[in-house]
């Protein structure tokens, strides 16, 4: 029996590599160009600058690993090249400027950018479907919902509703003609009416490009959700000042997510109907809300559906 998997972010690939690995035939369906999901990396285009063709990470920043199964997993990606370790250290600033420099565990990152992780991981024996904006479900297969909960809700009602919050981030892209800043790979901000985080994409990248990711704080977010481009003069502004940046961006553009984080996350795997023949998976589970906790639930959900239906 056939399993259709919904949603090609790293959750989705993980879902289905686990149902393949088993034997069971999959079809992965996602509305997007590419697999991804929140691991998106947007190629430059018509930016007058030299870095047209290069990708930007406009989702995800990083992720970091602490499960011993996906510490297993990333140094696979690391072997392969596909993935490399960035930082252990951010820098940490207020409206002001920069305060100081704060350590942490080790972030990781993608030299051709996160969306290429996802679609080197997906199996060569999953029927991937891109540009498939699922409307209905099939009812007669078992299928996996691998995507924010309310999204999953609007697909099926089967699917219980969570009075868990998702917050919005708009991501702004920065293109500078060259680096005009200390050396820092990326700055959490702090108390700032704009901003709350800053990424330097060519040292997460390695390139060295002179592009920084900046993240609007939720709620100016949730006020420019219709009009993502509105919240450009601020942010850069905000940026220049943070960083104390004397030069302007040579291009700029504003990519919305709706639900870009669950405020919080179920302890719980997955979700899976009594009769499993529609279950959920994402970073609302295993502890969430990180890559490393949709890649978990990914599997772990595969896992379990592949077992139930072995036992079918
Ligand atoms: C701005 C931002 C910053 C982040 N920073 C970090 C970070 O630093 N570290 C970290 O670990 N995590 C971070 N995250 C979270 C991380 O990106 C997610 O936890 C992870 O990527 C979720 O993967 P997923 O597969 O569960 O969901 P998604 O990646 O959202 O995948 C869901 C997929 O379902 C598809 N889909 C939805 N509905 C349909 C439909 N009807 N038909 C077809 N396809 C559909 C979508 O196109 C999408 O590809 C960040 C996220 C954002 C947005």
């Amino acid at each position: 029996m056939e399993v259709t998997v919904v949603g090609g972010g790293i959750s989705g690939v993980a879902c289905a590599n686990a149902l393949a690995s088993s034997g069971i035939p999959v079809v992965l369906r996602d509305r997007g160009r590419g697999l991804g999901g929140r691991m998106a990396s947007r190629i430059l285009r018509d930016t007058g600058t030299p870095f047209d063709g290069r990708p930007v990470d406009i989702g995800a920043s990083y992720f970091t690993a602490r499960d011993p199964l996906f510490s297993a997993q990333v140094d696979q990606w690391v072997a392969a090249g596909v993935v490399r370790p960035w930082t252990d250290a951010f820098h940490v600033a207020t409206p002001e400027g920069i305060e100081g420099v704060r350590s942490g565990p080790m972030r990781y990152a993608a030299p051709r950018g996160l969306r290429s992780v996802v679609e080197s991981t997906v199996r060569d024996d999953v029927d991937v479907r891109s540009g498939d904006d699922v409307a209905e479900l099939p009812d007669d297969q078992v299928v996996a919902l691998c995507m924010p909960l309310p999204q999953a809700h609007r697909l099926s009602d089967r699917v219980p509703d969570s009075s868990i919050t998702w917050e919005p981030v708009i991501a702004v892209t920065c293109v500078f003609e060259e680096r005009a800043w200390i050396t820092l790979d990326g700055v959490f901000v702090n108390d700032d009416p704009v901003l709350t985080w800053i990424a330097d994409d060519g040292r997460r990248r390695g390139d060295d490009a002179p592009v920084l990711v900046l993240h609007v704080n939720p709620v100016l977010s949730a006020g420019h959700l219709d009009d993502p481009a509105g919240v450009i003069p601020q942010a850069v502004a905000a940026l220049r000042r943070i960083l104390g940046i004397t030069a302007y961006p040579a291009w700029v553009d504003a990519h919305r997510w709706t639900f870009a984080k669950p405020l919080a996350a179920h302890p719980e795997p997955f979700w899976l109907s009594e009769d499993g023949r529609i279950g959920v998976a994402g970073d609302l589970w295993a502890d969430g809300p990180r890559v490393e906790a949709a890649w978990l639930s990914g599997t772990a959900l595969g896992e379990a559906l592949a077992s139930r239906m072995a036992g079918a």
